[in-house]
């Protein structure tokens, strides 16, 4: 049987993992990246693409700021242009839903102190700025420093950025068993190779569950697949990327216009997802709702034709907040899937943070709120 040895052995290739095994790399430490498909096919792949900070909760912030960090100088640090723009976001909310105004303000003020500068708009200002939104628009948050990126490049640019510092990849690689054996991992594939070493890293998105549950660390996920479309091309003039802030589901549409002209489209309700078949179904429904909610804020939009509508198969777990951090019952795993639709932005940062604790033992972000036992206290 064929045996592979390596520091750390990483099992899922998204964006989270193929991020992840550039900065172990980065350490010293070396690294095998397992892949069932190919890099970046599911979530980290076919994702909208918001680079936002804005909106997050308050205590995943320094996450976020880390990602941010990493985002302003990914070109350079991964020697691809992955299509990255600071074109800034912005956060709206309509007439009807005037409440939400006080709560950005006060979320505005929380920022401030983690280090998320937010610019308030009052109507007038927001339509002069940005003459695109409709009338509805009462208000808005601007964010300066966020923007979006192209997901299709970004987790086979970490990847190869690490192949580069001389990681070891493999695609159509899948992975049905994870055990200890005295002080290592055997982390086995399909194929029947074995791959060897002291940790693991489980970043296999809305699957984490089949190997967790392998040492009974089964997390409450569920699987649905976000709503995506994309117009044909118009001129170019829209730089930031633009959502609505609301408590309802179906209000809450976003959209970004890449340079190439055309304008990306999400949100409104999402469809289930079928983790065992790797697909997700869009919805003619949905698109619909999807495109009267987005001539609500942008109506010139509207006029558009769709060329292409999506989705892709993502992990939610009920309090929308990853797996992330040291498995409670074997020293040597770590766990980080589960993103619950908000994984990309933050992705970068969550590969820095687990190679910093898998190479150091320790970590500068509180992962608490991401505790991998907190859905199962018998086992933490
Ligand atoms: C349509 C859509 C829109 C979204 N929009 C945004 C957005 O605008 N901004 C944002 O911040 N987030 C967004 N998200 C969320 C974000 O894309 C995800 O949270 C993030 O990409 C998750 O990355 P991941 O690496 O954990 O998972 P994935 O990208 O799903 O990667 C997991 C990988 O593990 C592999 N794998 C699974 N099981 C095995 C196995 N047994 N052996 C080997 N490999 C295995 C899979 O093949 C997969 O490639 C969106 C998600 C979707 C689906």
């Amino acid at each position: 049987m064929k045996q592979i040895a390596s520091d750390v052995v990483i099992v899922g290739g998204g964006i989270m993992g193929s991020s992840a095994a550039l900065f172990l790399r980065q350490r010293g430490l070396s690294v095998t990246l397992l892949e069932r498909d190919l890099i970046g096919q599911h979530a980290s792949g076919t994702n909208f693409g918001n680079v936002r900070r804005q909106g997050r909760p308050l205590y995943q912030l320094p996450l976020a700021n880390r990602a941010s960090a990493i985002w302003r100088r990914a070109k350079e640090l991964l020697d691809t242009d992955v299509e990255y723009i600071q074109g800034g976001h912005m956060r709206v909310c309509y007439r009807d839903r005037s409440e939400m105004v006080e709560r950005m303000e006060s979320y505005a003020r929380d920022a401030k102190e983690l280090g998320l500068e937010l610019e308030l708009l009052s109507a007038p200002a927001i339509h002069k700025r940005f003459p695109f939104l409709g009338p509805e628009v009462l208000a808005g948050s601007y964010s300066a420093l966020d923007g979006h990126a192209n997901p299709r490049l970004v987790s086979p640019a970490f990847a190869r950025a690490a192949q580069r510092l001389g990681a070891r990849i493999e695609e159509n690689t899948r992975i049905i068993l994870v055990e200890k054996v005295g002080e290592d991992f055997q982390v086995l594939s399909e194929a029947g190779t074995v791959y060897t070493a002291p940790n693991v890293l489980i970043t296999t998105g809305a699957w984490g569950n089949e190997l967790a549950s392998q040492f009974r660390e089964t997390a409450p996920l569920t699987s649905f697949g976000p709503n995506m479309s994309v117009t044909e091309p118009v001129p170019y003039c829209i730089k930031p990327s633009v959502g609505v802030f609301t408590t309802e589901e179906k209000e809450t549409v976003y959209f970004r216009q890449i340079e190439r002209g055309n304008v990306i489209i999400g949100g409104s309700t999402r469809a289930p997802g079928f983790p065992n078949t790797c697909r997700t179904h869009v919805r003619p429904q949905n698109t619909l709702s999807q495109l009267q909610q987005i001539r609500r804020l942008a109506p010139g939009l509207g006029q558009l034709r769709l060329i292409r509508v999506w989705s892709g198969t993502e992990g939610y777990l009920p309090d929308w907040q990853p797996i992330m951090g040291p498995s409670a019952v074997a020293a040597g795993l770590y766990y980080a899937f589960g993103f619950s639709g908000a994984g990309f932005q933050i992705g970068p940062g969550v590969g820095e943070t687990m190679a910093e604790l898998i190479a150091s033992g320790q970590t500068s972000i509180d992962l608490e709120p991401y505790r991998p036992s907190r859905f199962s206290p018998e086992v933490g």
